[in-house]
């Protein structure tokens, strides 16, 4: 039985790997092997008739699937939209726990830059979901403090990367509560567009809740309120992260926003994240009708490559390229994800031979 649950939770999350990734739905089917005859052991419910074995054990997996599923929705990153029945709100939810600790695992940042960027990927993904296929929000933070930059970046279809950047001998803790001066800006890298669309304010709380949300109401001008939450164990390592934003659609009166605004200052988001499928949070928001418009799989992910690292460096002058060889510069890494990539004598000589004869 331990065999087709491990079997049935792998497949689940194959079919929503490939559901992620690809607009085609796919579905895939499991051939379970004949079971087994039911063992003398195996502890019976009373309520249940032993008559046929065959019977009472599908139903006793077919339950445990049912709770492991159920478990793995609630774990999952995932970013679920609705609209109110009613037309008048937009709800946009964002679990994404596990791109957040990839991301702390990837850069190592201490606790409070690690709360800052996870935040800024939260905001990214919140907007992207207003996005089409593989269009994306820039999350550009600059700041005059220990911290000095955060980048986040999330397409519309579920992958997020992003990076922080620190002062070198700055001292992180002076952060705790501000980044100090600075600039919150959307950048829209929308299909068809030559330039991003940008959207800037200037950093008031420092919190990047806050500032989001003065992002929204003031230079997209949309009604709006946003809550995040981040959750840490002892040790540092970050335990939950999410995010909601919740919009006024044209024709809602201020007030009406105002009021669901104030309602769910006092949700308790943090429990509900842990407990609770997205969808399900959604429901409990909107009690008297929605329509979800967006269900996506979030993931970091990064599409750098030593590939594009090379068709880069192509973009550079033959002495520049030269110059690097001689002095033995062939670690070259990416801030997005901190993948390292070394170039052989073999990719120096491509790569020359490219600015040479650009095809
Ligand atoms: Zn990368």
């Amino acid at each position: 039985m331990l065999q087709h649950l491990q079997t049935a939770a792998r497949v689940a999350e194959m079919a929503d790997a490939l559901d992620s990734k690809s607009s085609n739905r796919k579905i895939v089917w499991v051939q379970v092997p004949p079971l087994a005859p039911l063992p003398k052991t195996f502890p019976v419910n009373p309520g249940l008739s032993t008559d046929n074995p065959g019977f009472f054990i599908r139903h006793a997996i077919s339950l445990e699937i049912c709770m492991s599923v159920q478990e793995y929705q609630i774990r999952r990153d995932r970013l679920a939209a609705a609209l109110s029945q009613d037309g008048k709100f937009r709800v946009v939810l964002v679990k994404n726990t596990t791109l957040a600790q990839t991301a702390q695992q990837k850069h190592q940042l201490p606790q409070i830059a690690m709360q800052y960027l996870a935040r800024a990927m939260t905001a990214g993904s919140l907007l992207a979901s207003l996005l089409k296929g593989e269009e994306r929000i820039g999350v550009i933070v600059s700041a005059n403090g220990p911290i000095q930059r955060i980048i986040a970046e999330a397409m519309q279809v579920g992958e997020v990367r992003g990076y922080v950047r620190m002062q070198a001998d700055g001292n992180i803790q002076e952060c705790q509560n501000s980044l100090g001066q600075g600039t919150f800006r959307i950048e829209k890298i929308c299909y068809g567009q030559l330039h991003p669309t940008v959207g800037m304010v200037d950093l008031k709380q420092g919190d990047l809740i806050q500032d989001f949300e003065d992002y929204l109401n003031h230079s997209e001008q949309i009604p709006s309120a946003v809550q995040m939450v981040t959750q840490w164990d002892s040790s540092g390592s970050l335990k939950l992260s999410g995010g909601l934003m919740l919009q006024a659609m044209p024709g809602t009166k201020l007030e009406e926003i105002q009021q669901l605004a104030q309602s769910l200052k006092a949700y308790p988001l943090e429990e509900l994240l842990q407990t609770c499928t997205n969808d399900q949070i959604l429901q409990q928001i909107l009690p008297s009708g929605l329509t979800l418009t967006n269900n996506t799989l979030l993931d970091f992910h990064c599409r750098c490559s030593l590939q594009r690292f090379k068709q880069f460096l192509a973009t550079l002058s033959l002495e520049e390229i030269q110059d690097m060889q001689q002095q033995n510069h062939r670690e070259m890494v990416c801030q997005y994800c901190s993948q390292e990539y070394i170039l052989t004598d073999q990719d120096f000589a491509e790569i020359q031979q490219h600015i040479q004869n650009p095809k």
